[in-house]
């Protein structure tokens, strides 16, 4: 829990808005609050969380001084419910959201409101979020739900239209190479690119010098292409890599040669990747590089139910090199 940490440049408009209910007293029973993951969005929503358990705000912002204040910092706030899965990863189920219902049969202990954060609100099962939506439908007393999710398309569309949407706002590139030199980042504007504007990625990726991991997985990916490179080995060396962030580089590498066969340009960091990307389209038909766009996207799809990732890296790279089967450079 990231609890008194100040909020990033980029939420001061989300911020503002979620103020703007506790002032006027329009809070929504229930809200849904989205964002692209890599945003610090749990920052904004423990910041209203707070601002609503607070018997003093100031301007639709907590106090940090009240009693109730005090109880959330410490993490001992009888009023404030944070329903998560068990471990991470895994899904949010029935029993929890049984849990959940008893506790708030009881009154609340404090004179304002009572609070549930559930996140991520898209790990709810279909029995959970079933269980949920008889809460939403009949919500008990001077009890508000904040629904945080990645991803709003996994959530019933009933629990969706239960709740008050906010869509959190995005740092534009500017704004978030600024804010990343101001953190002592250098080669802000690439790292923007790479994390495709996810700015705690960005940050991350910086930590870990992931610019040059990236122009090494981009090197080797071509010479997989080029039959350079055995795609098996290549797998091996990359099960010790964040997988997430290889399908994401290598989709990217893919939708490069697909925008170049319409003449698009785009800037992957450096020139050199265009220029190679480019060389790639000219020799690869569109009707192969779609069918292997198709089966990344499905693997995206796969990463979290796969064990083996070795072999889900294996049959990717496999299917890479018959794509340069034809490919003479
Ligand atoms: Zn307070």
């Amino acid at each position: 829990m990231s609890k008194l940490l100040p909020l990033y440049p980029w939420q001061q408009v989300d911020e503002t808005h979620l103020s703007t209910y506790i002032i006027q007293e329009r809070v929504p029973q229930a809200l849904l609050l989205s964002s692209i993951e890599g945003m610090g969005t749990e920052r904004l929503a423990l910041a209203y969380i707070q601002a609503l358990l607070c018997l003093q705000p100031y301007q639709g912002a907590a106090c940090q001084q009240c009693s109730s204040c005090q109880l959330f910092l410490a993490d001992t706030h009888p009023d404030f419910v944070h329903l998560q899965p068990k471990e991470a990863g895994k899904s949010i189920r029935i029993d929890d959201v049984r849990l959940l219902t008893e506790k708030l049969s009881l009154k609340p202990q404090y004179a304002v409101y009572r609070v549930v954060l559930i996140q991520p609100a898209d790990k709810m099962n279909a029995n959970a979020a079933n269980a949920l939506l008889k809460c939403l439908e009949e919500p008990p007393e001077r009890t508000v739900f904040v629904l945080l999710t990645h991803s709003v398309r996994a959530l019933p569309a009933t629990i969706i239209s239960r709740c008050q949407k906010l869509i959190c706002a995005r740092p534009d590139k500017q704004e978030l190479a600024g804010w990343l030199q101001s953190q002592g980042v250098q080669q802000a504007e690439e790292l923007v690119l790479l994390a495709q504007g996810r700015p705690l990625l960005a940050l991350e990726y910086a930590e870990n010098d992931m610019l040059t991991q990236y122009t090494s997985c981009f090197n080797q990916w071509h010479q997989v292409l080029l039959g350079k490179f055995c795609p098996v080995e290549l797998a091996e060396a990359w099960t010790k890599l964040p997988i997430e962030s290889l399908l994401d580089w290598v989709i990217l590498w893919t939708e490069a040669v697909i925008k170049s066969h319409f003449q698009s340009t785009e800037l992957l960091i450096s020139s050199e990747f265009i220029q190679r990307l480019q060389a790639i389209a000219e020799q690869v038909d569109s009707k192969t590089i779609f069918k292997f766009y198709d089966v990344l996207l499905l693997n995206r799809d796969r990463i979290h139910k796969q064990l083996n990732r070795q072999l889900l890296l294996e049959e990717l790279l496999i299917q890479w090199s018959f794509v340069g089967r034809n490919y003479s450079l």
